[in-house]
């Protein structure tokens, strides 16, 4: 499908990256006028995508994680987060509510949940030792402005 606008960036797993991402993704996506709901959304979603690959991807070590974001026809947003860490060994399992690897940090299992709550669609692909990718996509509403 036709892209309409596209940006690109990596950054190592550094959690100050958590937020610097989250604003990089909303002031790009700005420009598609999504609703400040729609925009808190997405942000939210971005936060757990980059908080995953940092905490578990990572785990203990640094690598790159890189964002794709993506304008599409029909007010569609398509953003990608991709980190080449240690993989998930099951992910049926990873992304079932409350299942967690980390419970002695406080991690409540909740992430993809909420990515999928506040998304209409994820996938989550990953290799064991290679990486995780998480797509994401949300159509933002038409709306008077
Ligand atoms: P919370 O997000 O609520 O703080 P959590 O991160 O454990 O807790 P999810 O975000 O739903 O919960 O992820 C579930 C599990 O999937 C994680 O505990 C981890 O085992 C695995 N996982 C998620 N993302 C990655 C990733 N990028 N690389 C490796 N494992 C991951
Ligand atoms: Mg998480």
């Amino acid at each position: 499908m036709e892209i309409l606008n596209e940006i690109k960036f990596s950054m190592p797993s550094l959690s100050v990256n958590e937020s610097a991402a989250r604003a990089a993704v909303s002031s790009f996506i700005i420009q598609a006028d999504p609703t400040v709901e729609e925009l808190a959304d997405i942000r939210t979603a971005v936060s757990e995508a980059v908080t995953n690959c940092i905490v578990h991807g990572y785990r203990n070590t640094q690598g790159k994680i890189e964002i794709t974001v993506r304008l599409m026809p029909n007010r569609e947003i398509y953003i990608k987060v991709k980190d080449n860490g240690c993989g998930i060994p099951d992910i049926k399992q990873a992304m079932e509510p409350l299942f967690t690897t980390a419970p002695e940090e406080e991690r409540s299992g909740l992430g993809f949940s909420v990515m999928e709550s506040f998304m209409d669609r994820l996938s989550v692909t990953s290799k064991v030792g290679r990486g995780t990718t998480v797509t994401m996509r949300k159509r933002l509403s038409i709306h008077g402005s």
